[in-house]
């Protein structure tokens, strides 16, 4: 069976593997070792310095301005949306994320070499069923002309459709839909890179931020264009945005179905639609996909909620 056949059953790691990297708004050196679990934990971040344990969940969110951040007991993990990403694209949902510093290397700027050590350690199954959060009332949340929404989708998934309006000519509108699957995010979102406009570097530098930014791990965007040599796609960046939205939805803590759309979003205004889905749990269901091999032999996949959501 191909590991990216829609498992049923909760996904961790086969083995331990490690990355290392800089911060990109710190600079600072961090390793991270990715250790699988041999139960259904969900995502866990541990900083080995002080042994704090961090749930994945948007109850832990702490400042969201350019990257998104776990918080507790004075340990603030920085910049942990790109791995976390990574994970829900390949739907690995059970994990230990030990790391020895407070923000997770940018390394490339995209998701891609996380995706790289995910597919070099390879998946197995845990016992038990994957658990969906599957939504069945619309939902929004939105600052000025921003928004985010949830709305019930056709199909048992998660489809995003996200749009950007940048008044910078090198950029301006982006649109791009998806139906999300581990081989449409390795091959469409997962590799498109961090981006930021050359304008705003030494405003970020002097408030301490993208002390290791470079063109080797963002995107900068000039008056005249990128000052990359090459753009991995036309539209990069709002696919690098839907990348983030798919790795700030982690902090739901379950992989998520239904359809989400976003317009000039960001960090606060995805993680905001975590919280507001977490605060309704009438607005949703816990679903659960059926065996592969049922053998009431249904002709399509079925796909129905099993309990209600009582969280
Ligand atoms: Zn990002």
């Amino acid at each position: 069976m191909s590991i990216w056949n829609r498992n049923p059953r909760p996904q961790t790691l086969a083995v331990p593997v490690s990355v290392k990297g800089n911060g990109l708004h710190s600079n600072l050196p961090c390793t991270v070792r990715l250790v699988p679990v041999d139960r259904a934990t969900g995502l866990i971040f541990r900083h080995l310095p002080s042994g704090t344990e961090i749930p994945v969940n948007a109850e832990y969110a702490g400042d969201l301005t350019r990257a998104t951040t776990l918080v507790k007991a004075g340990i603030r993990l920085q910049t942990v949306e790109h791995l976390l990403s990574a994970l829900v694209g390949l739907e690995v949902d059970h994990l230990l994320i030990e790391l020895d510093a407070e923000e997770l290397p940018i390394l490339d700027g995209s998701a891609e070499p996380w995706v790289s050590a995910i597919l070099q350690a390879g998946v197995q199954t845990l016992a038990g069923q994957r658990r969906f959060i599957q939504i069945n009332q619309p939902l929004e949340v939105h600052q000025d002309d921003k928004w985010v929404r949830v709305s019930p989708s056709n199909g048992f998934g998660l489809r995003i459709r996200y749009t950007i309006d940048f008044d910078h000519p090198a950029i301006g509108r982006q649109s791009r839909e998806i139906s999300l699957t581990p081989d449409k995010y390795r091959r469409d979102i997962g590799t498109a890179r961090t981006f930021c406009l050359e304008e705003e570097i030494d405003f970020m530098r002097a408030r301490g931020l993208a002390l290791g930014g470079s063109l080797e791990n963002a995107l900068v965007f000039g008056p005249e264009g990128p000052l990359n040599e090459v753009l991995r796609f036309e539209d990069e960046a709002v696919r690098h945005k839907m990348l983030d939205l798919i790795g700030d939805l982690a902090l739901l803590g379950a992989p998520l179905v239904g359809l989400v759309e976003a317009h000039a979003a960001g960090h606060a205004l995805h993680v905001a639609l975590a919280k507001a889905i977490l605060d309704k749990p009438q607005a949703w269901t816990w679903a659960e996909l059926p065996e592969a091999n049922d053998s009431r032999k249904r002709p399509e996949p079925r796909f129905s909620p099993v309990f209600a959501g009582t969280a």
